[in-house]
């Protein structure tokens, strides 16, 4: 088969040769660095140059990666402030009106040192200490023998042992900073102009304590949206965002809003009107509750939340047209985002719409999202409300390229300036006092005093007059240089060690060989330098390591028989720098499918292999990348066929059938937490064509920040392509290593708990060997005190982190909301998107423990106890007859019907396909996790038909099946898997055109797109090419006709239809209706 890989120039046209996996590939931009610098005018496209090196995010704005002059973006911390020339901030290269995708360029250089554990971050030094104990202090109950606490670091050991010396020179106190790049003051920037030209207030968010109309650009109506894509104004208000609006009258009423813009606004007051079948409106304010609707902040009579609402009568959905319940649509215009904006929060706009941010103060949405825009002040309120409190943290989000990149601030030896009782980092929202000498902490109220050299004067808005050159104090997130205090060893280096299944199976079902293969492309594209490491090892029933350093023509094989008891051989030859051995590498890779090609071993000892190659690895920590093709079978953790001897499916009527979904035992954890422990951290690809038990392996990836690909059932002819695109991407998209993380709150809000793929140790902190620009964290959070009215919750996220160049980081993201008491605010500042996230992420901690029907119910019940609150306490027009869905969460039950139909919670399905799904879901980023749910469904057939416009990817269409016509082609991603549909009477011109075949009798069970000399085609590749894009993920393709399997599994994605998982929409909305009724009476 082609080998995909080779030159990869930056001009080819997409998939030039149709022949040729290889140019689907290369076309796959996400997986190509960027090169491009952040600032680097003219950069018109976006799209990193497809040649760039992996890592190729350093940004000339942040502090050097290597050794050379400083980089403007750092920032000495100088006694006095640096008197950078005002520049605008914005790099010229914004105006797309498209996302750009991942744009590696806007990351700043690094990603990834191992952050010391929290515990281990120093206390301020050379400042003054609260005799307060410090909550961060030593970390307790660290492990003795982890790398990270061996050696303890003391205040007096750091300063003493002067600078530190790993990585490109810091910059000290007092030197000199030319060119500084950084932004004049907040607000004096120019407004890029995205997109088409839109009026401001519709592009940007505004701060959510204004009613309504500072949310225009999401959620609310969508003015800005159809004003500037010159639609019509829909009719009605209180359309979904994206929503189509309806044909005709609309069926959504929209109680009186309660917002200035409603007043003369098209699009509000239009009532639904009555059905016979209504019963008496209930009074506008509730009855009798624990404490009066006003406090929850009712608004004074006649006013109301936006909504909407549907008349549902008690027979059927026959009154209720299917094109005017709520859904998705897609919008092209890109949002650009101010953070804050009249010293107030701005609501940001939805996860997965296109926006560019401008951090006014606030961090970027990207790095941290709160379920609700407003922190409600009591539990009680939050409780009311029926939603969740929780934050879904993405500390390396990829950033839209025409984001300013995130400032590196070095504070020299004495580390960043932080609060001396919670260990809060500097950020704008401290409030300086006493001219500057003292300034108190907005997360925990204590005052400290402001370090000497760090005094600055305050102006008379009472804010220090260097706050705005300060990126510390007027950005949301900024990445501090650590000082010694935060290591307690040198960085570790850029470790790869690669770890193949050779057995019986994976020989010959072709999976070693495009291991190998992907190998082989990859390795040019690991971090240069001379801090890179790799090792390889293969196993069967006995592991395989080979010497790299030895220049003979055959590679010395070094084989550990036992797999009960591991060892490692020759531990310093089997991991050697990547530039010593090159060759040899790329040489052993080619044999080593040759060399196993008859294996006859079927055993596969895949625990003693992972603990073999930890052993090797132990010393330095690193990346575990492994492939895997069986069930293991041998040695240490070896699993059996435990599902009922190979029955792989299993139904909701089995009690215990959740208990497949757990693993085996606890061998795999314990290795999985030693491994964590010493900072390596497991990727595994899953090329099987068998059940392998992905509940019991999950665990490994899941403890140590990895994650598991899963190709089944594995294809030697379409997945060694995709294989390839997700390995370049796990070792190119920026990362850290050695990692821990710790949110922190106001006083009156904490951290309950931490959910995703890492390692906890202490309460307090996530330990990531691992961490990349993928990995998302669930914050869920709880009051343990009542808020000040009036005031601002922060939440600081602060990840400790090694770059694969090796630098100590510390990334700071700060995000302040404004708090209330009002349950309508609550309502209207609803972030659905990131509600539905953790909603989802929540669903899947629970299937494996508890019985799938009650997970199910749970998560119909958050939906209807939601809905259920705005409609007693909120919705003052309205009837028994009438849905009313608070604005921002119309689409929550689309969304929850599409969950309950998902492959983690229908109750049919692979048992290894839900784990693999649950996996999945953990790390899941905000923007990926609705079109996990609810797909995106695309028509190709009529691709020429249409308007030649700005957008690649034409307007989504419902699922369900009555928008699938019988001459129809569909397309249908959801960040995993691309179908394509072909319907039984497809012209066969348009099938040749497309697919080059000439009857649906033709199509291939393993489909690989080609492009061929039409325009069709050539469409349908850029249509491909760029959802690869926006995902970050190469996606399986597979083409589905009516039928046979390949249609049944198209079909089950089209969620709105009913079918055995469940209700179709309609019925469903019927449903939620009916138990909130229930619950009303
Ligand atoms: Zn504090």
């Amino acid at each position: 088969m082609a080998t995909p890989g080779g030159p990869r120039s930056g001009n080819f046209p997409p998939n030039y040769n149709p022949n040729s996996l290889a140019n689907n590939m290369q076309n796959l931009q996400i997986n190509q660095p960027n090169q491009q610098q952040p600032n680097n005018a003219g950069g018109s496209a976006p799209r990193p140059p497809p040649n760039a090196t992996p890592f190729g995010q350093q940004a000339p704005a942040f502090a050097g990666n290597r050794p050379g002059p400083p980089p403007p973006g750092v920032f000495p911390r100088a006694p006095v402030p640096p008197n950078a020339p005002a520049q605008t901030t914005l790099p010229p290269n914004m105006v797309s009106s498209r996302p750009a995708g991942p744009p590696p360029g806007s990351q700043p250089p690094t990603f990834s040192s191992r952050p010391p554990p929290p515990g281990a971050m120093p206390s301020s030094i050379g400042r003054p200490v609260s005799p307060t104990p410090p909550a961060s202090g030593p970390r307790p109950g660290s492990y003795p023998s982890s790398p990270l606490t061996s050696a303890p670091s003391t205040p007096s050991h750091a300063s003493a042992s002067g600078p530190v010396s790993n990585g490109p020179p810091t910059f000290a106190p007092g030197m000199t900073q030319s060119g500084s790049s950084f932004p004049p003051a907040m607000g004096g920037m120019p407004r890029p102009l995205v997109g088409p030209p839109q009026p401001q207030a519709m592009l940007s968010s505004r701060p959510s304590s204004q009613p309504l109309q500072m949310r225009p650009s999401f959620g609310g109506p969508p003015t800005a949206l159809s004003s500037a894509s010159g639609q019509p104004t829909p009719p009605f208000s209180g359309l979904p965002r994206n929503m189509v609006p309806p044909m005709g009258s609309s069926p959504f009423s929209a109680p009186n809003t309660g917002m200035h813009q409603s007043i003369n606004s098209p699009y509000g007051m239009q009532t639904w009107p009555a059905q016979p079948q209504q019963v008496t409106p209930p009074p506008p304010i509730p009855g009798p509750m624990q404490q009066p609707p006003r406090m929850f902040g009712m608004p004074p009579g006649g006013q109301s939340l936006p909504n909407q609402s549907m008349a549902l009568n008690q027979t059927g959905q026959s009154k209720i047209d299917p094109n005017q319940i709520p859904r998705l649509s897609q919008s092209g215009s890109v949002i650009v985002h101010e953070t804050r904006q009249g010293n107030q929060a701005n609501p940001p706009p939805p996860a997965t719409s296109d926006y560019i941010v401008k951090d006014t103060g606030n961090c970027s949405p990207r790095y941290l999202r709160c379920t609700i825009n407003q922190v409600p002040l009591t539990v009680d309120l939050l409780s009311t409300s029926g939603m969740q409190l929780s934050l879904l943290v993405q500390p390396l989000a990829l950033a839209h390229p025409s984001e300013e990149p995130i400032h590196v601030v070095d504070f020299g030896e004495s580390g960043p300036v932080r609060c001396s009782r919670c260990k809060g980092y500097i950020n704008p929202f401290v409030k300086f006092i006493d001219q500057g000498r003292r300034f108190i902490c907005n997360l925990c109220g204590f005052t400290d005093e402001t370090p000497r050299d760090y005094h600055c004067n305050l102006g008379p808005d009472g804010r220090r007059r260097d706050a705005d050159e300060r990126p510390e104090l007027c950005r949301g997130t900024v990445e501090f240089i650590a000082s010694k205090e935060y290591m307690v060893r040198d960085p570790m280096p850029a470790v790869f060690f690669f770890l193949i299944d050779v057995s019986m199976n994976a020989a010959q079902t072709g999976a070693t060989a495009a291991a190998c293969s992907a190998i082989k492309q990859v390795i040019a594209d690991l971090p240069k330098g001379p801090r890179t490491m790799v090792g390889i090892a293969t196993f069967d029933s006995t592991i395989h390591f080979y010497n790299l350093k030895r220049a003979s023509q055959q590679p010395l094989m070094l084989i550990v028989p036992d797999v009960q008891d591991v060892y490692t051989p020759l531990e310093s030859d089997v991991i050697v720098q990547f530039s010593e051995c090159c060759e040899h590498l790329e040489m052993l890779l080619d044999n080593i499918p040759t060399m196993f090609e008859s294996n006859r071993i079927a055993d596969s000892a895949l625990g003693a292999a992972v603990k073999a190659a930890f052993l090797a690895m132990k010393s330095t920590g690193g990346k575990l990348l492994v492939f895997q093709s069986v069930l293991p079978s041998a040695g240490i953790g070896s699993l059996s066929a435990r599902e009922a001897e190979g029955r792989s499916n299993m139904s909701a009527g089995e009690k215990e059938a959740h208990k497949l979904l757990q693993p085996a035992d606890k061998t795999l954890k314990t290795m999985a937490i030693e491994l964590a422990e010493y900072q390596v951290c497991v990727d595994l690809f899953i090329t099987s064509q068998m059940y392998v038990d992905i509940a019991s392996l999950s665990v490994i990836p899941t403890t140590t920040g990895g994650q598991i690909y899963y190709y089944y059932p594995f294809s030697a002819r379409s997945d060694p392509a995709k294989l390839y695109n997700d390995l370049r991407w796990n070792v190119t998209r920026p990362q850290g290593f050695e990692a821990v993380m710790r949110v922190r709150c106001s006083q009156g809000i904490e951290v309950q708990e931490y959910s995703g793929n890492f390692c906890k140790r202490i309460p307090t902190d996530v330990d990531l060997p691992a961490i990349d620009c993928d990995k998302t964290i669930m914050v869920s959070l709880k009051h343990d005190d009542k808020l000040q009215e009036g005031s601002e919750c922060a939440f600081q996220c602060a990840l400790l982190y090694t770059t694969v160049y090796g630098q100590r980081r510390i990334r700071v993201s700060t995000l302040s909301l404004p708090c209330t008491n009002m349950l309508s605010n609550l309502f209207r500042s609803a972030d659905l998107d990131t509600q539905f996230a953790c909603i989802t992420k929540q669903a899947a901690i629970e299937i494996p423990s508890a019985p799938l029907a009650q997970v199910r119910d749970q998560a119909t019940n958050v939906c209807i106890n939601i809905l259920y609150s705005y409609r007693k306490f909120c919705a003052t027009v309205s009837s028994a007859g009438q849905l009313i869905l608070p604005e921002a969460l119309k689409m929550l039950p689309l969304y929850t019907l599409a969950l309950l139909k998902s492959t983690g919670l229908r109750p049919d399905g692979r048992i290894d396909d839900r784990s693999v799904w649950i996996n999945y879901v953990s790390a899941l980023p905000t923007p990926l996790v609705i079109p996990l749910v609810y797909p995106r469904m695309i028509a190709l057939h009529d691709l020429n038909e249409k308007e030649v416009d700005d957008s690649i990817i034409p307007v989504p269409i419902p699922l369900s099946s009555e928008h699938i016509a019988i001459d129809g082609i569909y397309l249908l991603e959801n960040g995993v898997d691309c179908l394509i549909y072909l319907g039984d009477n497809v012209q066969p011109n348009i099938l040749q055109q497309i697919f080059g075949i000439s009857s649906l009798e033709d199509i291939p069970n393993q489909f690989i797109l080609q492009q061929y000399e039409n325009p069709l085609s050539k469409k349908l590749n850029d249509i491909v090419n760029e959802i690869r894009r926006q995902r970050c993920s190469y996606l399986r393709l597979r083409l589905c006709k009516k039928g046979d399997p390949s249609g049944m599994t198209f079909f089950s994605y089209l969620v709105e239809d009913k079918m055995a998982s469940g209700f179709s929409y309609v019925e469903y909305l019927i449903h939620i209706h009916r138990q909130i009724q229930s619950k009303m009476a």
